[in-house]
């Protein structure tokens, strides 16, 4: 980023091209209003980001009443969406979404996020904004088009990659909570530094975070899962000691047990290494989290064995069921996405295995019968699970996922095994030996499907028929007339 010279004496007409901004300048002029856009949008333009489609507009006045004159001017006079309790209205024009609010001064009471309010001046609507790169405003009165205003310094804080409050930390943090999450949200995105007293306060009030929704909660946790380098955030979250208050199962990881000069890795740390890979190759939000939880039923699983060392026997089987109770603690939905998370926990170590050996056609089969359409995901859980310092081993390990991943689509050309549907039916199997729904049916059909996967039979019809009449007679079975 070039350094950003904004004094006051500069002019950001620039940033304010859109049409839409003369409009509702020209609107509060006539109404002699002072009016600006505020928050993320001058913020992301200072950083030379892609501008944000959701714009805030401020008004020294009605919030409400000027999004209503706006909306009537707007061609084809889109619908004011009006939430009186927060004296906000929001308008959908094109693909924008303008957020307008009066000017306002807040005041908080202890068990609440939500504030008294009272009219107030751009400055104190600026003083209760979150952080000071927030709180940015540029003029869209006629005669000040473009002006800055900037009394608590964002943009030298902008420049400094600074995450800093308006008014005094401990205030901001404990009116609203919230704001911790959104301090390390913004640091991990922007990558940028929360100054120290800003850090101080939020160690000092974490236990606050109780007042905060879950659905808030996560979604700053999401967002800083989606970050370019979440670890930075996951940092902070744990040197704030608000990481306990959400996943304390990750904080479980943490730590090195040495017993009879024998030592484990420290998993935690482990853990954000992957998810910070993982960032490098996908964006699934979902994928992600079963990066991030991954290895938690190492913690309660860990055991010291004499003769094998550090042991964390079935550590998948047991993280994929805390996934469950998981997300369901954090509100997180519990639909297809938390099952998809749970079979990649569950798998999470199928790959390693069969790259640490050689790689067999029927394992790879297995592999890709048991993760369906997921095993390309499964494969980049993997990939990303590699954390070796080691450049020798790393590379080797590397080599042997890029071995498994073309043996995968080897096998899934010739055998089709991904979403497996039986070449042979029950129904068949009924016929062809005059059966009732009885066991016998399930004995068979597993049959075909083994001897399928272990490569002794092709996956098509006439070899799977032939081998339902060879495995009915081994259990006994005539086929009647008609065959
Ligand atoms: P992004 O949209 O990228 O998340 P943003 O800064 O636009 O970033 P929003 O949540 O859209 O964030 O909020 C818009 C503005 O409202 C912020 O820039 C900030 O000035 C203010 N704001 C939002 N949430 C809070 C809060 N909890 N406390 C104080 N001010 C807030
Ligand atoms: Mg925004």
């Amino acid at each position: 980023m070039m350094p950003i010279d904004g004094g006051a004496h500069m002019n950001h007409k620039h940033a304010l091209q859109h049409n839409i901004f003369k409009t509702i300048g020209a609107i509060a002029d006539e109404a002699s209003l002072d009016c600006y856009v505020i928050g993320g949008f001058v913020r992301d333009y200072f950083l030379e980001k892609k501008s944000p489609k959701d714009i805030d507009i401020v008004v020294v006045g009605s919030g409400i009443a000027l999004a209503k004159k706006v909306a009537s001017r707007l061609k084809g006079k889109p619908k004011v969406s009006i939430f009186k309790n927060f004296g906000t209205a929001m308008i959908k024009h094109r693909d924008l979404e303008l957020e307008f609010v009066g000017a306002r001064k807040e005041s908080y009471h202890h068990d609440s996020r939500k504030p008294i309010v009272e009219d107030g001046t751009l400055e104190d609507d600026q003083k209760r904004r979150d952080f000071t790169i927030n709180a940015l405003a540029l003029s869209l009165n006629s005669t000040t088009f473009g002006d800055l205003l900037d009394p608590f310094d964002g943009l030298g804080d902008l420049n400094r990659k600074l995450i800093r409050t308006p008014l005094n930390p401990d205030i901001t943090y404990s009116d609203d909570p919230l704001r911790m999450m959104r301090a390390i949200r913004f640091a991990s995105q922007l990558n940028f530094t929360i100054e120290l007293k800003s850090l101080q306060a939020i160690a000092q009030s974490n236990d606050r975070l109780k007042i905060v929704s879950k659905e808030r909660t996560i979604d700053e946790l999401n967002k800083i899962l989606m970050t370019d380098k979440p670890s930075i955030g996951f940092t902070l979250l744990h040197q704030t000691g608000l990481l306990p208050l959400i996943l304390p199962e990750l904080i479980a990881l943490q730590g090195i047990e040495e017993v009879e000069g024998q030592r484990h890795k420290d998993n935690f740390w482990h853990t954000l290494e992957v998810v910070d890979n993982i960032a490098q190759t996908t964006d699934n939000l979902w994928l992600r989290w079963a990066a991030l939880l991954h290895d938690i039923g190492k913690a309660p699983t860990k055991r010291f064995d004499k003769k094998i060392g550090w042991t964390f026997h079935a550590h998948e089987f047991v993280g994929s069921k805390m996934v469950y109770k998981l997300f369901k603690r954090l509100r997180l939905p519990l639909n297809d996405k938390m099952k998809f998370v749970q079979k990649m926990v569950l798998m999470s170590s199928r790959p390693v295995i069969l790259a640490e050996d050689h790689v067999t056609d029927s394992a790879v089969r297995r592999l890709v019968f048991d993760a369906g359409d997921h095993v390309d995901d499964l494969m980049t859980l993997c990939e990303a699970d590699i954390t070796t310092k080691n450049p020798k081993k790393q590379k080797k390990y590397l080599n042997n996922f890029k071995k498994v991943r073309q043996k995968i689509t080897e096998v899934e050309e010739r055998d089709r095994v991904r979403n497996f549907q039986p070449p042979i039916s029950g129904e068949e199997i009924m016929k062809t030996f005059d059966l009732k729904p009885s066991k016998e049916i399930g004995v068979i059909k597993e049959a075909i499907k083994e001897a399928i996967l272990e490569g002794e039979i092709p996956n098509e019809y006439t070899a799977a028929h032939q081998y339902m009449l060879k495995k009915g007679k081994e259990i006994g079975l005539n086929p009647n007339n008609s065959e």
